[in-house]
């Protein structure tokens, strides 16, 4: 064993029982790390000759102020993002304040009153609620007189057909799917299964516009949603896309139409994309799509790592260790509020920023009940960098995502051990 690095696990707080733990199990994990490169290498080219192909240059990092008319970073951006993500166009703004925006954009911009919104994969991500108007809220979808509808997925966790071919009517005009499983016990979509989904949907109604959340899923796998039918695919900047580097954003990619739609929105009606100045943010954003698929990577690792030292000491954990990923998340169900908060804690004290600091749970708005988060990131509630977050309610389920590099990552889970076993939380004997 290398001593020196021991040493320095030491040094952060984390025994050598603890590393060793981890090292063994790291040491199962190669082959599955392998994969992990191979994807980010592939990714990594793909953003590259996005990059080639639109002629990113110096002058696309300039500022621009004001109204921001021919802003070349801006709409070079946008470019490389649409070929990169293999859409028509795209919209991708430091005024897109963040994901729930984004998709909030996509929806209000195409669907208008009379018509319905279908999730056919269950319950959308918590804050979608309020936007829909699941749950009433001012300004909501609900109160623009735009109805919602959905069918839950099976209890196997495949897709409910019968359901579904029930639920599109003639009203429907646009279907929501969300690949990642956000906050829900479910298993997250890979880009196959939405592809099929899709399909099934566009052969009973080719022109509902088929919408996919691409949050927490972007470079995960070689090709995205556009790719296997969606019209539109939606992100967050302060997840995977943003490679860490972006301090704000949202995108939105695929049909022309979708994305002219949303850039009526979120400017006005009759400005569009020509608008919206770029205040100097633009090479953070292009830096970071640059990185992305290496950091990715990373936060991949990480996971899978998580979810290997987690089922081995007998908790459940969505993905399980073997299967396959096609989000950066990782579900621990701890069944046990305290394992929850001793996780959280151990995510926060292995932080580059504000690691000194105990996380607590709080009503955040946008959730239905109390919320730990833990973060120590460069980019406020950054979830590419290393972070955890669970709502306080059963089954005590931590949601890990992040690490901008995997040592980072491995530090992190390896403090959440520590904490968990000084606790006596974990099984007696086997750390
Ligand atoms: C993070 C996330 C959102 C919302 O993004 P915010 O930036 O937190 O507003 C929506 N859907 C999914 C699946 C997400 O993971």
């Amino acid at each position: 064993m290398n001593q020196l690095l021991i040493q320095q696990y030491r040094q952060l707080g984390i025994s050598e029982e603890v590393y060793a733990f981890g090292a063994a199990v790291e040491e199962t994990l190669s082959e599955r790390f392998a994969a992990i490169d191979a994807v980010a290498e592939y990714n990594q080219l793909k953003v590259l000759q996005a990059m080639q192909e639109h002629r990113v240059s110096a002058e696309c990092f300039s500022a621009t102020s004001g109204y921001g008319y021919n802003d070349l970073g801006r709409e070079t951006l946008e470019k490389v993002y649409a070929a990169c993500f293999k859409g028509e166009d795209a919209l991708v703004r430091p005024q897109i304040t963040c994901g729930t925006h984004a998709l909030a954009l996509a929806l209000m911009s195409n669907l208008r009153p009379g018509d319905e919104l279908l999730s056919p994969v269950g319950k959308p991500y918590d804050t979608l609620e309020e936007v829909i108007g699941i749950r009433p809220s001012k300004g909501s979808l609900a109160e623009y007189g735009v109805t919602y509808r959905q069918v839950d997925l099976l209890p196997d966790g495949e897709f409910d057909y019968e359901g579904i071919r029930n639920a599109v009517t003639p009203k429907t005009k646009l279907v929501t799917i969300q690949r990642s499983k956000g906050y829900a016990p479910r298993r997250t979509l890979s880009v196959a299964r939405i592809g099929e989904l899709i399909a099934f949907i566009k052969g009973i109604r080719p022109d509902v516009i088929c919408m996919v959340d691409n949050c927490y899923g972007e470079f995960v796998e070689e090709r995205e949603p556009l790719e296997a039918g969606a019209d539109m695919i939606v992100g967050s900047l302060i997840k995977n896309p943003g490679g860490g580097l972006a301090p704000v954003g949202g995108y939105i990619v695929g049909k022309k139409e979708c994305v002219e739609n949303a850039a009526y929105r979120l400017t006005s009606p009759g400005l569009g994309k020509e608008v919206g100045a770029s205040l100097g943010i633009l090479q953070s954003f292009y830096q970071g799509l640059f990185l992305a698929p290496v950091v990715t990577a990373g936060a991949l690792k990480g996971a899978v790592f998580a979810a290997n030292i987690y089922e081995k000491l007998g908790f459940d954990v969505i993905p399980d260790g073997s299967e396959s990923r096609h989000d950066i998340i990782q579900a621990i169900s701890f069944h046990n509020p305290d394992a929850l908060i001793a996780f959280c804690e151990g995510i926060q004290a292995a932080a580059p920023v504000d690691s000194y600091v105990t996380p607590e749970p709080w009503a955040m708005p946008g959730y239905d009940s109390d919320v730990i988060m833990a973060a120590g990131a460069f980019v406020q509630g950054s979830s590419i960098e290393l972070s955890a977050d669970g709502p306080l309610k059963p089954p005590y389920a931590v949601y890990f995502q992040g690490g901008l590099t995997w040592y980072h990552a491995k530090t992190g889970i390896l403090k959440t051990l520590q904490k968990l076993k000084e606790r006596n939380l974990v099984p007696p004997g086997v750390i």
